[in-house]
């Protein structure tokens, strides 16, 4: 019997191909009437691109995305440049496999064409899970137009506002971190150094930072400005406007202050996250990628971490065939601990890009000083992580 995932998103579409590589198959039940993604980047590191080459996407990867020469640090008020962890050539050699920034939909389409060439996937769109009873052997799940489909272990990786943790934990809700993500798409023609470099480019300053990097190629650079905010509305494509933005980048340095001034149009989205949950399963349901330990995107390993679930998971449930509470159980007690940390050291970090007065001085004097192979070292945990 098939097992039903709930929302076709990174998570989504990772399970079932995981899932098909092992045999199983997996029905997709996505409440959108199609897939399309926000019109933003993702970064996927080495650990997310290794498990992607693993599954044999390379033919689905080839020409899109693009290969980062480094992250390069700046302090956004001084606009000095602190520090380039190197990527590139570097990092693939390091781990194996490449640091790659990508446009949303193309990381999508690549997953979606990969899922859609392989036999036992189903996808369903237009079904918004409404309802399931996770006591039944074959679990009705039914839809808010009243639909219903079936499955022997439903796996909820519907994100953030997850409807299945909300059924299974109803007290547990999304806390609201005080930040929110200003983005927008600029032309790489429009823009000026080193906005327009091959690199990952973040800058930091007290209560407030900014990420770019190229996309679609290059032709694109996606910008990501993160502020301090009491904005705490939920979904990911609010119109933002450019006066509301501007003045938490005021006394930034004139480059960095000028490559924002530039750009108009802009979208918002408020920032959340949730208290570790104790369990990521009840009967035969688990919970996986945002639905589980929803990102803070500060570490870019929000997605990642649902690629990390995926392969687990799947290899789990081959391994334990009926026996699904015992894969649960693995699974949890495989992935809870590194997402869990994954989710406080992307925390730290917001904390640390907006230092302000002697701790900022403290930070960018390590910063500086730290050799750029130290840098990227000191991801191995996280980069060099390894799930076969
Ligand atoms: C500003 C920002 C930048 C980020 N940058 C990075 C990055 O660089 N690298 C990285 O790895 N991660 C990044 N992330 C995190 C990453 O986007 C998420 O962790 C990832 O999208 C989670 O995938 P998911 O499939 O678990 O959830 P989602 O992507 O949210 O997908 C959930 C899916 O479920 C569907 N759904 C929801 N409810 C239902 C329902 N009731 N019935 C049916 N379908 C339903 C939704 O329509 C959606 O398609 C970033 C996040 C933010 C906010």
């Amino acid at each position: 019997m098939t097992i039903l995932i709930v929302g076709g998103g990174i998570g989504g579409l990772c399970t079932a191909i995981a899932l098909a590589r092992n045999g199983i198959s997996s029905h997709i039940l996505e409440q959108a009437d199609s897939f399309s993604e926000a019109g933003a980047g993702i970064q996927i590191g080495p650990n997310g691109m290794r498990i992607l080459l693993d599954w044999g996407m390379e033919e689905h990867l080839n020409g899109r995305g693009a290969l980062p020469r480094c992250v390069h640090i700046h302090d956004g008020l001084s606009g000095a440049s602190l520090n380039k962890v190197p990527l590139g050539e570097t990092a693939q050699q390091r781990y194996g496999a490449p640091y790659k920034v990508f446009h949303r939909s193309e990381l999508q389409m690549a997953l979606l064409n990969k899922a859609r060439a392989m036999p036992n996937i189903e996808i369903s769109t237009a079904f918004q899970v409404s309802e399931f009873d996770e006591r039944k052997n074959n679990i009705p799940v039914t839809s808010s137009l009243g639909e219903k489909h079936s499955g022997r272990l439903l796996i909820g990786a519907d994100g953030l506002w997850s409807r299945t943790r909300k059924y299974l934990f109803p007290n547990i809700e999304p806390r609201f971190i005080g930040k929110t993500a200003w983005r927008t798409l600029a032309s790489h023609s429009d823009v000026p150094e080193p906005f327009n470099q091959c690199e990952t480019g973040l800058w930091m300053a007290p209560n407030a930072h900014l990420v770019h990097y190229p996309v679609l190629g290059g032709e694109i650079i996606n910008v990501v400005a993160v502020v301090e905010d009491s904005y705490n509305h939920q979904g990911w494509s609010h119109e933002g406007r450019a006066q509301d933005l501007f003045p938490h980048y005021e006394n930034w340095h004139d480059v960095p202050r000028g490559f924002l001034k530039a750009r108009t149009n802009w979208q918002k989205w408020a920032l959340f996250d949730i208290k570790p949950l104790r369990s990521w399963s009840v009967g035969r349901v688990c919970l996986l990628g945002d639905a589980a330990h929803p990102a803070i995107p500060f570490l870019a390993q929000g997605g990642v971490m649902a690629m990390e679930d995926a392969h687990i998971l799947a290899q789990l449930l081959d391994l334990y065939g009926e026996d699904h509470r015992t894969a649960f159980a693995q699974y949890q007690s495989q992935r809870r601990p590194r997402a869990t940390y994954v989710m406080k050291t992307a925390k730290k970090l917001g904390k640390i890009y907006h230092m302000k007065g002697f701790m900022r001085q403290a930070r960018n004097g390590v910063i500086t000083r730290k050799k750029p192979e130290k840098m990227l070292s000191d991801y191995d945990w996280l980069y060099g992580f390894d799930i076969s």
